[in-house]
C-alpha cells in the first residue's frame, strides 16, 4: 500500500475537483484520480466550456453579419477563420482546465494520474499502486450514447466530442436528437453556414421542457434556418469518404426517406460512465440505467463507498454535480447538507436561450395543482427592443391559493442569467407578489421577469 488519504475521489469532473476542493477547506486529506491529460472532466475539456467558447464566438459572427446594419453598423470583409476559432476555444478550454490544477495545488490535493479501480472499501489502485482511503467518492461522470448499428467514428459520425473539432465547415449535417447537445452544436454550425437539419424521435424538441417553451424555440430555431424533422426517427446511418447516407421513417411508422449529409451529429444522450472501475467485484449496486444506487447522502450499498455526479441519478449537468460534490464533502465534515432537486436550473445557450426551473405546467396539471401562470414577452420590453432581442417570454407559475412561485420558464435573451433570480426567490419560498414588489432597475431584461409576476394577478404595467 502506498498512500493513505482520508477521501480519495474517482474523477476530475465538476463532481469529482468540486468535492475535492470542499473536502481539502474542510481539513482532510485528499486525492483524486483523473486519467484524462488535464483535470476539469468532460465539462471543460468537452462540454460545457468548449461548446460556449464556440457559441459565444458564432453568436458575434451572427451579430456582424445579420445585426450590424440594422443598427447602423457598416462592416465589410466578417469572415470566419475557423482555425482561428477553435484556437480561442482551445486556448478557453486551456485556461480551465489549468486553473484547477493550480486550485488543487493551492489545496494540497494530489492528483493521482491514470485510471482508478475501486478494489472494495478502502482501497483504490491507479496504474498498478493501491492507495487506501476512508472514504472513496465515485464522480466518473458520463460519456456519449448512441444508437444500435450507429457507429461513432468521429470523422463523418461524430458525437458532440467530434462537432468540437470539426476541420472544415461542413455543407449538410444531419443532428440526431432534438436536445440540448444537437441544439447547441447544431446551432454553432449552422452559423458558420452548415445546412442542417434536426431529427427529433420525439413530436418536438427540447423534451422534458416547459410544453409553450419547446414550441416557441422550435418556431425560432426554424426562423433562424435550421430545419426540423419531427416524430422522425433514424434507421440507418451509412458513412464513406465524402458523407453519411442515412434512412429515416416515421416514429409511428410509414415510408422511408433517404438522405445524405457530410456529418452527421449523434446526440441523443449520454450514459454514466462506469467502465472498468471495478463496481461489479466491489459489489455496489446499480440501477436499470446503469447509474450507481445512492441514498440521501450519496452512499452505495457499500460502506465507504459513494458517488455523485452524472453517474448517479438526476440531471446531467455541471451545477448539479458540483453541488454534490459540496454536500459529500460536508456530510463527510460532520455538516449537513442540502441539495432541492426541483430548484436545479436548466439552461440552453442557443439564442436566444431557453431556461427553466421548478415545474412545468404539464407537470402542475399532472399533479393536480391548482396554479396560475403570468406570462410576459420580451417584445415589449424597452431593453430588449434597444438589444434587438425581441423574441420569447417569461412564464412565471404560482399556486393559486398560496400564490407561491413553483416554476419559471424562459425563452429570450439571456435567460439562463434570469432565471438566477427566480431560483433565489424559489430558495427562499418566495411568492409572485413578492417578486412583482421587488424593485427591478430600469431598463432591464429583468423587468420582464417582474412583469410575468405581475401578470400571474393580472396587472402587468406595460401590455
Ligand atoms: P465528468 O465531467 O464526466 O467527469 C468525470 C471524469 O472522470 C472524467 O474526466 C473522466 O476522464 C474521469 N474518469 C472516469 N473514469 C475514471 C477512472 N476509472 N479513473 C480515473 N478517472 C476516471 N452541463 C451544464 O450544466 N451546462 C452546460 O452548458 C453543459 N454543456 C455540455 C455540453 C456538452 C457538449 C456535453 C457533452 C455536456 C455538457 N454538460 C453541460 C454536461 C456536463 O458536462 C456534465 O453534467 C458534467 O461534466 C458532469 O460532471 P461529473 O463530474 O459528474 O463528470
Ligand atoms: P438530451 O436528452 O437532451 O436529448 C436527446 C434527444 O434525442 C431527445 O430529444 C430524444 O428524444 C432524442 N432521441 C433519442 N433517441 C432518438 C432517436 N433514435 N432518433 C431521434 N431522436 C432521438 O441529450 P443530449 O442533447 O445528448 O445531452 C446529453 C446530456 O448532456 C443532457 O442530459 C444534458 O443535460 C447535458 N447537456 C447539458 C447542456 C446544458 O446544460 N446547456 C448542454 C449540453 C449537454
Amino acid at each position: 500500500m502506498s498512500e493513505s488519504y482520508d477521501v480519495i475521489v474517482i474523477g476530475a469532473g465538476p463532481g469529482g475537483y468540486v468535492c475535492a476542493i470542499r473536502a481539502a477547506q474542510l481539513g482532510m486529506k485528499v486525492a483524486c484520480v483523473e486519467k484524462r491529460e488535464t483535470l476539469g472532466g468532460t465539462c471543460l475539456n468537452v462540454g460545457c466550456i468548449p461548446s460556449k467558447a464556440l457559441l459565444s464566438a458564432t453568436e458575434k459572427l451572427e451579430t456582424a453579419q445579420h445585426q450590424f446594419a440594422e443598427m447602423g453598423i457598416k462592416a465589410s470583409g466578417v469572415e470566419v477563420d475557423l482555425p482561428g476559432m477553435m484556437k480561442f476555444k482551445d486556448g478557453v478550454v486551456d485556461a480551465n482546465t489549468k486553473g484547477i490544477e493550480f486550485l488543487f495545488k493551492k489545496n494540497k490535493i494530489d492528483w493521482l494520474k491514470g485510471a482508478g479501480v475501486v478494489k472494495g472499501a478502502g482501497t483504490v489502485e491507479v496504474d498498478g499502486t493501491d492507495y487506501s482511503a476512508k472514504h472513496i467518492i465515485i464522480a466518473t461522470g458520463s460519456d456519449v450514447a448512441s444508437l444500435p448499428g450507429i457507429e461513432i467514428d468521429e470523422k463523418r459520425v461524430v458525437s458532440s466530442t467530434g462537432a468540437l473539432v470539426l476541420e472544415k465547415v461542413p455543407e449538410t449535417m444531419v443532428v440526431i436528437g432534438g436536445g440540448v447537445i444537437g441544439l447547441e452544436m447544431g446551432s454553432v454550425w449552422a452559423r458558420l453556414g452548415t445546412k442542417v437539419t434536426v431529427v427529433e424521435f420525439l413530436d418536438q424538441i427540447l423534451p422534458g421542457m416547459d410544453e409553450e417553451v419547446r414550441k416557441e424555440a422550435n418556431k425560432i430555431f426554424k426562423k433562424q434556418g435550421l430545419e426540423f424533422k419531427l416524430s422522425t426517427k433514424v434507421t440507418s446511418v451509412t458513412p464513406d469518404d465524402s458523407g453519411v447516407d442515412l434512412t429515416l421513417e416515421p416514429a409511428a411508422g410509414g415510408d422511408v426517406e433517404n438522405m445524405r449529409a457530410e456529418i452527421v451529429l449523434v446526440a441523443v444522450g449520454r450514459r454514466p460512465y462506469t467502465d472498468n472501475l471495478g463496481l461489479a467485484e466491489a459489489g455496489v449496486e446499480m440501477d436499470e440505467r446503469g447509474r450507481i444506487k445512492t441514498d440521501a447522502h450519496f452512499k452505495t450499498n457499500v460502506d465507504g463507498i459513494y458517488a455523485i455526479g452524472d453517474v448517479i441519478a438526476g440531471p446531467m449537468l455541471a451545477h448539479k454535480a458540483e453541488e454534490e460534490g459540496v454536500v459529500r464533502a460536508e456530510m463527510r465534515a460532520g455538516q449537513s447538507g442540502h441539495i432541492d432537486y426541483n430548484l436545479i436550473p436548466g439552461v440552453v445557450y442557443t439564442h436566444p436561450e431557453v431556461a427553466n426551473i421548478g415545474k412545468t405546467e404539464e407537470q402542475l396539471k399532472e399533479e393536480g395543482v391548482d396554479y396560475k401562470a403570468g406570462k410576459f414577452p420580451f417584445m415589449a420590453n424597452g431593453r430588449a427592443r434597444a438589444m434587438g432581442c425581441t423574441d420569447g417570454f417569461v412564464k412565471i407559475l404560482a399556486d393559486a391559493k398560496s400564490d407561491r412561485v413553483l416554476g419559471c420558464h424562459i425563452i429570450g435573451p439571456e435567460a439562463g442569467t434570469l432565471i438566477a433570480e427566480i431560483a433565489a426567490f424559489m430558495e427562499f419560498g418566495a411568492t409572485a407578489e413578492d417578486v412583482a414588489r421587488t424593485c427591478h432597475a430600469h431598463p432591464t431584461l429583468e423587468e420582464v421577469v417582474k412583469e410575468a409576476a405581475l401578470a400571474v394577478h393580472g396587472r402587468p404595467i406595460h401590455i
